[in-house]
């Protein structure tokens, strides 16, 4: 189960869509932006597959 979710990258203020990943109830990943190419860090957490916390910081 997927959800697409728009989030600001933490480096360069775009706001990027993403697709989340609902199957597992908690997730924490890196992923680089699509416009600035920086490792944006991921943590969001689901129930039920509905997206319940999500936050993205700066990976240091
Ligand atoms: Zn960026």
């Amino acid at each position: 189960m997927q959800e697409e979710a728009r989030i600001t990258c933490p480096f360069c203020w775009e706001s990027l869509d993403v697709l989340l990943d609902l199957s597992v109830p908690e997730q924490d990943y890196i992923e680089d932006c699509q416009v600035c190419c920086r490792p944006i860090r991921f943590r969001y957490t689901s129930e039920d597959g509905v997206l319940t916390g999500l936050e993205v910081q700066q990976d240091t």
